[in-house]
């Protein structure tokens, strides 16, 4: 099974229907108004004050229907506790409840989505520490990396070099990475 647009509206409904009978709709802080599909750089998903929710168009063509889920819930948490709250535990609270008894999203489940992006390349920074850390996705090669002028620290420890890779490709052993994609 591969998410269409149709499938998102659909799961947004059962969502939905999920989330009214656990709190009723005319005490969210926002209620829902509407649901777009869009590219959103490094997010699943994002929730605004007039009640839209926005969804990652890397979800399509994926088979990462447990991810979409978690994801259509956690704004729908956020625009039942308001915006404001942000991560903190009032919304951990709703989001909790909002997700029993559904199934948790495999890593290869994210690695699908994660790969569907329109990105090229990775930055990848080497540190005179021996780390690699994962600058994530870019469209183009910049001078600013290719031309390196060996001026760049990371938490106080020198970058040695640059370096482009396939978006795609398997990143070297010991690569730390910022979480990617949030919500
Ligand atoms: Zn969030």
């Amino acid at each position: 099974m591969k998410i269409t647009e149709e499938i998102i509206q659909a799961e947004l409904s059962r969502c939905l229907a999920k989330a009214r009978k656990a709190f009723l709709e005319a005490h969210w802080a926002h209620p829902f108004s509407k649901l777009t599909v869009e590219m959103l750089a490094t997010k699943y998903g994002e929730a605004s004050r007039d009640g839209t929710i926005r969804i990652s168009s890397a979800f399509l063509n994926t088979p990462a229907l447990a991810q979409l889920t978690n994801t259509l819930l956690h704004e729908i948490a956020h625009l039942i506790v308001g915006l404001k709250q942000g991560h903190n535990k009032q919304f951990r609270h709703a989001l909790e409840r909002l997700l029993e008894s559904e199934r948790l999203p495999s890593e290869a489940l994210k690695q699908s989505i994660k790969n569907n992006t329109p990105y090229k390349y990775r930055l990848l920074a080497y540190t005179s520490a021996g780390q690699v850390l994962d600058l994530g996705g870019a469209y183009r090669r910049t001078k600013r990396y290719l031309q390196y002028k060996g001026n760049h620290s990371f938490k106080g420890i020198r970058i040695d070099r640059y370096e482009y890779v396939n978006f795609c490709s398997k990143l070297p052993e010991l690569t730390i990475c910022d979480e990617n994609l949030k919500d």
